[in-house]
C-alpha cells in the first residue's frame, strides 16, 4: 500500500507503544504494574453520566453546531470569567473533540508549508507530530533541568526566526509536573507581543495543582496577552472524562471561526451526548475535583519521597500534573545499560514495571511514571525499580 509522505513521516506515539507491550506481556500472565497511564484512575462522577444519559433519553440525539452547543459555550464562558476573570463571547470558543483535536484543528488553521512552532522540552508527545502534519516545522528550545525545565525569555528570543508562528506554553506540564509563575508568564509573554507570536497556552492540568503552588494563565495577566493567547483546555483531566472526547479552545475570533470551518468538514460536532455530560461538569457540583487533587498529592508525597530513595534517581518534586519525571541517566549507567530507553525496556521485562522512556518527550535521560493508579500499586512498583536498581549495580 502507499502511504502519504504525512504518515510515514509520523513518530508513532511512545507513551502508547509502552503500554501495548505491558498489555502483551499482562495477556501472558505476567505481573506488570503500568505505570505509563495518561489518564485520572477515577470514574467520571455519576451525576455526568446521569445527564448524558437523560439528554439521549429526551431525545438530544442529533447533530449539534460544529462549535459545539450554546449551553456548554455558556458553561465554558462562565468557567474562564470564574476561574480565570477573564471574558470571552462565546463566537471565541470552539467545542472539539478533545484537547487534542482542539490543537489539531488548531495547528491545521494557523501554519503554511515551513511556518515555525517553538516548541520547549520535555514536551508532550503530539505536539510535534501536530505541527508536522500541519506542514509546520517543530522549532525545539531545551528547558533545562536547572531551571525546572523551563524556558527562559532569552531561550525564546533566540529562536524566534521570521518565519515563527506560535509558541506552546504547557503549565502545569506533561511530563515534567512544572508550572510556569506569573513573572516569568509575563516575561515570556512580553517577548511574543514584542514579535507578535501567538502563544498556545495549554491547560489541560490546570485543576492538578500542588502544595503552594498556584495556576496562572498567561491569557489573565494583561488584555494584550489575551489577544496573544489561544487557551487550549478541557474536562478530560479535570473531570475524569478521557474518554468522553470533550475539549476546546478560547481566543481570536477570526482564528476560531476559521477552525470551525474546518470542523465541519472534519467532525461535523463533537459527540452530542458527551457535550451534555460536559454541560454537567461544569455546572454540577465541584466536589471531585478536590478530592481527585488531594488524593493525587498524597500519592505524589508520598512516592516522590520513595523515588528519590532509588540510587542514581534525580527528580525536581512535581508541582501540578500526574507524572513524576526523574533524570536516571546515573541510575542507567551504575545497571550496566547504554540509555535510558534500554533501561526502561530493562524495568518492564525484568522488574515488571512500566514506564514512558523520556526520549519521546525530548528528554532522553529521564523516565516518566504516572501516578494515576492506586498507591499500594505505586509502592509495589518503585519498591521494585529500588530493588531492580540494587540488584544490577
Ligand atoms: N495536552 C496535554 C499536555 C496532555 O497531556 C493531553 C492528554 O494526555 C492532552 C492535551 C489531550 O487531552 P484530551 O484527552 O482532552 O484530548
Amino acid at each position: 500500500m502507499h502511504l502519504a509522505q504525512r504518515v510515514k513521516a509520523l513518530t508513532p506515539s511512545s507513551t502508547l507503544a509502552i503500554t501495548a507491550k505491558a498489555k502483551e506481556l499482562k495477556e501472558q500472565g505476567y505481573d506488570v504494574i503500568g505505570l505509563g497511564a495518561g489518564e485520572p484512575d477515577f470514574n467520571t462522577p455519576q451525576h455526568i453520566i446521569d445527564a448524558a444519559v437523560q439528554s439521549m433519553n429526551e431525545g438530544h440525539t442529533k447533530y449539534t453546531p460544529s462549535a459545539g452547543l450554546p449551553a456548554l459555550k455558556k458553561e465554558i464562558v462562565k468557567k474562564f470569567k470564574d476561574d480565570q476573570g477573564i471574558d470571552y463571547d462565546p463566537s471565541q470558543i470552539i467545542v472539539a473533540s478533545g484537547a487534542k483535536h482542539a490543537l489539531y484543528t488548531l495547528f491545521q488553521a494557523l501554519l503554511d508549508e515551513g511556518d515555525e512552532v517553538i516548541i520547549p522540552t520535555p514536551y508532550w508527545v503530539s505536539y510535534p507530530e501536530q505541527v508536522k502534519l500541519a506542514d509546520g516545522i517543530p522549532v525545539y528550545i531545551e528547558g533545562k533541568e536547572e531551571n525546572e525545565y523551563k524556558i527562559t525569555p532569552e531561550q525564546l528570543m533566540s529562536a524566534i526566526t521570521d518565519k515563527t508562528k506560535a509558541v506552546i506554553i504547557n503549565s502545569p506540564s506533561n511530563p515534567t509536573g512544572m508550572l510556569y509563575s506569573e513573572e516569568e508568564l509575563r516575561a515570556l509573554g512580553e517577548v511574543c507581543l514584542n514579535h507578535n507570536i501567538l502563544i498556545v497556552s495549554d491547560e489541560i492540568y490546570e485543576k492538578l495543582v500542588y502544595g503552594e503552588f498556584k495556576h496562572v494563565s498567561i491569557a489573565e495577566i494583561s488584555p494584550e496577552l489575551k489577544e496573544q493567547t489561544i487557551i487550549i483546555n478541557g474536562v478530560s483531566k479535570s473531570h475524569s472524562m478521557t474518554g468522553w472526547r470533550i475539549g476546546y479552545a478560547a481566543g481570536n475570533k477570526d482564528l476560531i471561526q476559521a477552525m470551525t470551518n474546518l470542523a465541519s468538514h472534519s467532525t461535523s460536532n463533537p459527540t452530542t451526548t458527551a457535550q451534555y455530560g460536559a454541560i454537567a461538569a461544569y455546572s454540577g457540583s465541584q466536589k471531585m475535583l478536590k478530592d481527585m487533587q488531594e488524593a493525587f498529592e498524597n500519592r505524589l508525597n508520598i512516592i516522590y519521597e520513595k523515588l528519590i530513595a532509588i540510587p542514581g534517581f534525580s527528580c525536581i518534586k512535581p508541582q501540578g500534573a500526574f507524572y513524576l519525571f526523574p533524570n536516571v541517566k546515573v541510575a542507567a549507567e551504575l545497571t550496566g545499560f547504554q540509555n535510558v530507553d534500554d533501561f526502561s525496556k530493562a524495568l518492564l521485562e525484568d522488574a515488571m514495571v512500566a514506564v514512558i522512556p523520556g526520549s519521546g518527550f525530548g528528554a532522553p535521560n529521564n523516565i516518566r511514571l504516572s501516578y494515576a493508579t492506586s498507591l499500594e500499586l505505586l509502592e509495589k512498583a518503585v519498591d521494585r525499580i529500588h530493588q531492580f536498581v540494587e540488584k544490577n549495580m
